[in-house]
């Protein structure tokens, strides 16, 4: 709908008829509306344009960029009765109206039917009337994660419809090409502590060592989700997603105060955290207390215990989210089948890329990162200490290397990305070793394959059945 607003202010229009806007509709978004379970593409589009044009009259129109846009006389009026239109449509084609509700338990067995070690489960609610919560996760999804990078994004977002109104939650991670994957999602009623616990006890029960105390959950601080984690996977790592606290910061106490909480998370050292926190708190005393009270092993760099692999915020899981969008206009049935669709066209995508990576032994992404490290190693002066370490000088600063006993660099890089950075990389140089043996096992083709050697299984969900509950 904000996409449509985003247009009011286009001049250049097109007028054309409804059905020649339908038929446009469905050349540009095969798939979208055609697979719609029960209703044909023609009946759905006639019975959305028949009920706009009916109800409300008017016309469509195209934008400058493009889009359709459907206008009437009364500007403020238009967004709605287009919206309302749509609303009903998507209901009939099984979006969400009492006859789809009645046919999730028909698209769970189909799913289990198709996907035996899969995890599907669902929940009315107690009055046993309507929809409460589903789970989902694809064996497939759940059995690739020990091959994908110890790191998993929580989030939810809410659907964006208005008629059934629901809540997607997503557990997400990525491979070693940098690729999102979705790993389990649940469709819930609202967004609160006890349908968080629902879905992070289906999620544990379905992916095995994702409760780990290597797996590093990351999320915002809202909605119960904090407390759920800490009680369904005690021992893990959750750590807060900084834009979101910058956010917080900005609100509570202005614009300058979020200058330095900017400083303050990329903090390398203990010692330079105290400094910029003490400078908070002689700037903004309140501030200053605000931020001391969250412990930095939840969001400063140097205190996080566990690799985030660049990421310092939950973008990890809102781009799925964006990616997801379409899909958010449905009821919870439609929403149920077309992210199921959505993961496994994914998961194809990625099988077919890892068929081609026979030979190399880093994934693309990797390698593309090694070869920018190792570009900057070569611009580096090595200053060697002793055997094992060097202070490495570059135009960003120095920066203490030690390889034994453990590797590390006061850049933190090795120990955020695992995969060696430029000045361990310039180091191991002059002492003639090489730094491959330093990549995390996640990065190599080989676990990329193995991450999505399994494909999934499509499901049918035409003409289901209706439950007699
Ligand atoms: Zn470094």
């Amino acid at each position: 709908m904000d996409d449509e607003n985003n247009s009011m202010d286009d001049s250049q229009e097109e007028e054309i008829g409804a059905e020649e806007l339908w038929r446009r509709h469905v050349q540009s978004n095969s798939g979208a509306l055609q697979n719609l379970a029960g209703v044909s593409p023609e009946a759905g589009g006639k019975l959305y344009i028949i009920h706009v044009h009916f109800e409300f009259g008017g016309n469509w129109t195209r934008r400058r960029h493009g889009r359709y846009q459907f206008l009437l006389p009364n500007m403020h009026r238009k967004y709605k009765s287009a919206w309302h239109g749509r609303e009903i449509v998507l209901s009939h084609m099984g979006g969400g109206d009492a006859k789809s509700f009645q046919s999730i338990p028909a698209v769970c067995a189909r799913l289990k039917a198709v996907d035996p070690n899969g995890h599907v489960d669902w929940e009315p609610q107690p009055d046993n009337r309507a929809f409460r919560r589903m789970f989902v996760c694809p064996s497939a999804s759940g059995r690739s994660f020990p091959y994908m990078r110890p790191q998993v994004g929580l989030d939810a977002c809410h659907s964006k419809n208005q008629r059934y109104p629901s809540f997607i939650m997503l557990a997400t991670c990525l491979d070693g090409n940098n690729n999102i994957s979705i790993i389990a999602y649940a469709i819930v009623d609202r967004e609160n502590e006890e349908n968080w616990v629902w879905f992070l006890i289906h999620l544990r029960g379905a992916v095995a060592g994702i409760d780990s105390p290597k797996i590093q959950y990351v999320s915002d601080r809202c909605k119960g989700i904090i407390n759920a984690v800490r009680n369904i996977f005690p021992g893990a790592s959750h750590v807060h997603c900084t834009i979101h606290l910058q956010r917080n910061v900005k609100q509570r106490f202005g614009t300058e105060m979020e200058k330095f909480f900017k400083v303050l998370y990329r903090c390398k050292t203990e010692e330079r955290y105290k400094h910029v926190l003490e400078a908070i708190r002689e700037k903004n005393p309140e501030c200053g207390q605000y931020l001391s009270n969250i412990s930095p092993a939840l969001y400063v760099m140097y205190a996080v215990h566990r690799p985030r692999f660049g990421h310092t915020t939950s973008n990890i899981v809102e781009i799925a989210n964006s990616a997801i969008l379409p899909i958010r206009s449905y009821g919870p049935l439609r929403m149920c089948i077309e992210l199921y669709l959505y993961m496994m066209e994914q998961k194809a995508k990625q099988h077919r890329l890892s068929l081609t990576l026979n030979e190399e032994r880093l994934t693309p992404y990797a390698a593309r990162y090694m070869a920018t490290q190792e570009e900057d190693a070569g611009r580096m002066r090595v200053r060697i200490a002793y055997l094992n370490e060097a202070l490495v000088q570059s135009s960003t600063g120095d920066f203490v290397v030690t390889l034994l006993p453990e590797c590390k660099s006061t850049c933190l890089v090795f120990k955020d990305m695992c995969l060696p950075c430029s000045h361990i990389i310039a180091f191991e140089r002059e002492m003639r070793l090489s730094s491959e043996r330093h990549v995390g096992v996640m990065w190599t083709s080989a676990a990329f394959r193995i991450a999505h050697l399994e494909t999934f299984h499509p499901v049918d969900t035409s003409n289901l059945p209706i439950s007699a509950s």
